[in-house]
């Protein structure tokens, strides 16, 4: 198998920045076959640092590893300084191997697909899946992507807790008891600041609404804003009771 020199220089992978904002490193090669860092791609991470880690990656990995092989003449596949990148009529996605790289706490190291649904998770705000695939896809690409990235976000704590209700849940309802007869229990309301009329030389601004709670019949009468208890309770009195 013939082994593909990597080539560490920073100008060869993309370097995705945020929507409308332009790409920080533009390639410097002209080759005409590799795509370049789009516009309008996810995030401010640069994976130059990770070159090597993805070009042994490739080596470990089945389907790139025989990608490689075929190279350009794949038809699917475009390689570029050791880089594998699928071929797609918007772009060449650069192919992402199951790898780790050197940035875990422990020294185990963390995989760079989880790192970049990580961060592309986190800068766009905790994003669904389906928005986040289709901004991870425009840059990369492995077989389990769409998979991953749902597995990633059904498993952030952030995204789990903003769903559940911010109160505990509601009991049942508790209807209230049917009355035996009409006018036994009865609703009441106030319309107020309503345009002003007179009625027997009297001025009124608002209506006390009174609904039995059986017949759902409706008693209107005329008041003011001003009224106080004891003016309510004397409608009460003398137009209900
Ligand atoms: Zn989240």
């Amino acid at each position: 198998m013939a082994r593909i020199a990597p080539d560490t220089s920073d100008d060869d992978l993309p370097v995705v920045t945020p929507e409308g904002s332009e790409a920080l490193d533009e390639p410097t090669d002209d080759s005409d076959v590799v795509s370049e860092p789009s516009e309008s791609s996810v995030s401010t991470i640069s994976l130059s640092k990770y070159v090597n880690a993805i070009i042994d990656g490739y080596k470990k990995d089945t389907q790139f590893s025989k990608a490689l092989k075929a190279g350009v003449e794949s038809g699917i596949y475009v390689v570029k300084n050791g880089l594998l990148y699928l071929a797609e009529p918007d772009g060449n996605r650069l192919c992402i191997p199951n790898v780790k790289v050197g940035e875990g706490r422990d020294d185990t190291g963390k995989n760079l697909r989880e790192m970049l649904i990580e961060h592309c998770h986190e800068v766009l705000g905790h994003m669904a899946a389906r928005k986040m695939n289709g901004m991870l896809r425009k840059e990369y690409y492995w077989k389990t992507m769409v998979e991953d990235v749902k597995k990633y976000v059904d498993s952030c704590h952030s995204c789990q807790t903003r769903k559940t209700a911010p109160t505990k849940q509601y009991g049942k309802n508790h209807p209230l008891p049917i009355p035996e007869a009409p006018w036994r229990i009865i609703s009441m309301d106030f319309m107020v600041n309503l345009p002003t009329s007179a009625i027997g030389g009297q001025k009124f601004n608002s209506l006390v609404v009174f609904v039995d709670l059986l017949s759902k019949m409706c008693h209107l009468v005329p008041t003011k804003t001003t009224v106080n208890g004891e003016g309510v309770a004397r409608i009460y009195f003398e137009q209900i009771s």
